[in-house]
């Protein structure tokens, strides 16, 4: 893969790319593109192209209006075709960008630069952070005209008599064309709900599984469009069945050599990675609205479905919010459950990394880890064990947050003020908002 801003720009030349995509993200997440033609590339690749960001919702100050984008030239990739009528009008490739001002300073409303602080803080304490993800999402039926529903694929009983379940096919397709573009795909496979499934790609260093992310889930929804499917990453699209999670499995690295594990500790854990997990326990409440963002994550961290709801960890029960898988060695790691996937990638790796950094330098300990299936304990043996609960919905989330000076502090003050502000509006339209279980439980009793 070429490395300098000349290489790229010879390889566009090759392989007869018309089109350049500056990719970026908003704070609440949503992917981004401004796209060049050939005659723009090289001012592309020099970090010239501006665009204003007061059009992209909660970005910006309407005073600093024009912004620059600076590529990340170790982020370039052509695409595959994902139509044939896209692939005569010529191919595509992108670049995932950094956000700045005109004069160069880092825009601080830039939500990658976000993870990029606290990787810097991360590596002058001497540790870089490695993340494997599980992503969960649904594939749902669309209409005659293209919109959306709650029909999962592999329900409705006309596939009966397809031989190859059509969930199936799109997964492998998905699968392949992430290898093409360079994912590691180690695991693909349905999950627990009707038309729910999963691919899970190797682990990277915290900034590059970020990226990734946003890549997946464009991925995801643009091969199941070619399929006439819509492919959701909302966190609970089904009462009664599973919601999709987006577990983090996270690990420090020191020079080369992972930083959790200890043979001679107990689980087999160094003191870093308990005082890491006791960083994750401690601001896991300030941390449920970056990594739970929406009203719906919420209907999804109850008990009975896999995900979590009690702050607590375990080296086996998968009901704790962190579980620490059997491996050891330079696989040693932490799996936080509560990430679901409608997060902001970028935003949900550093609340994590500044949790676990400040469990490190302020050396605390967690604590005893739980055996016990926790949806079976009672309150007593709840509040005997220090189990707290996670927000139970997003107002108490955001409120957590705005409590919580390290995870407000790791967002910086322009992110967690138009995320708040964002947040609490999404509240206040869902609590006036009349719901079909109200019309349900109370229109006849009343
Ligand atoms: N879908 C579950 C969740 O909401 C996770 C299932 C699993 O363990 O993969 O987190
Ligand atoms: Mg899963
Ligand atoms: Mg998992």
């Amino acid at each position: 893969t070429p490395h300098t801003a000349q290489d790229i720009l010879a390889h566009l030349g090759a392989e007869n790319v018309k089109f350049l995509r500056l990719q970026f993200t908003d704070i609440l997440g949503t992917t981004k593109n401004v796209e060049v033609p050939g005659s723009q590339f090289e001012k592309a690749l020099a970090g010239d192209v501006t665009f204003d960001g007061s059009a992209v919702e909660g970005f910006t100050r309407v005073e600093e209006s024009d912004m620059l984008l600076r590529p990340d030239l170790s982020t370039f990739l052509i695409y595959p075709q994902f139509s044939r009528e896209e692939g005569e009008r010529g191919r595509v490739a992108r670049l995932i960008c950094d956000v700045t001002l005109p004069d160069g300073t880092p825009f601080e409303g830039d939500p990658r630069q976000v993870l990029e602080r606290q990787v810097a803080r991360a590596r002058d304490l001497g540790f870089e952070m490695f993340v494997g993800t599980e992503p969960e999402f649904f594939l749902f039926e669309r209409d005659e005209t293209g919109r959306g529903s709650t029909v999962t694929h592999d329900k409705a009983g006309y596939f009966d008599l397809a031989p190859v379940d059509k969930g199936e096919r799109i997964r492998r397709e998905i699968a392949g064309i992430l290898v093409q573009m360079g994912f590691e795909i180690e695991a693909s496979h349905h999950e627990v709900a009707p038309g729910q499934h999963e691919i899970d790609f190797r682990y990277a260093p915290a900034l590059e599984t970020a990226d990734r992310i946003a890549t997946f889930k464009f991925v995801v929804k643009r091969v199941a469009l070619e399929y006439g499917l819509l492919a959701s990453f909302l966190p609970k699209p089904l009462p009664g069945v599973n919601g999709s999670g987006m577990h983090c499995h996270l690990s420090l690295f020191r020079n080369g050599v992972n930083a959790f594990a200890d043979p001679e500790g107990e689980h087999g854990l160094s003191s870093t990675a308990r005082h890491f997990i006791a960083g994750l326990l401690e601001h896991a409440g300030g941390m449920a609205a970056i990594t739970n963002p929406l009203v719906n994550s919420y209907k999804r961290l109850v008990p009975g479905y896999e995900a979590p709801v009690n702050v607590a960890w375990s080296t086996s029960n998968r009901s704790a919010l962190i579980r620490i898988p059997a491996k050891r060695g330079q696989s040693t790691r932490a799996e936080v459950r509560m990430p679901d996937p409608s997060c902001n990638p970028y935003l949900a790796l550093a609340a994590m990394l500044a949790a676990g950094l400040d469990g490190i330098q302020e050396g605390m300990e967690p604590p005893p880890a739980i055996g016990r299936n926790i949806f079976r304990m009672t309150v007593r043996e709840k509040r005997h064990h220090r189990i707290r609960e996670l927000p139970t919905d997003l107002r108490e989330a955001v409120d957590e947050l705005e409590k919580d000076p390290v995870i407000a502090g790791a967002l910086g003050e322009h992110v967690l003020d138009h995320f708040v502000a964002a947040k609490r509006a999404e509240w206040r339209e869902y609590s006036s908002a009349v719901h079909a279980w109200e019309l349900e439980r109370y229109l006849d009793l009343v």
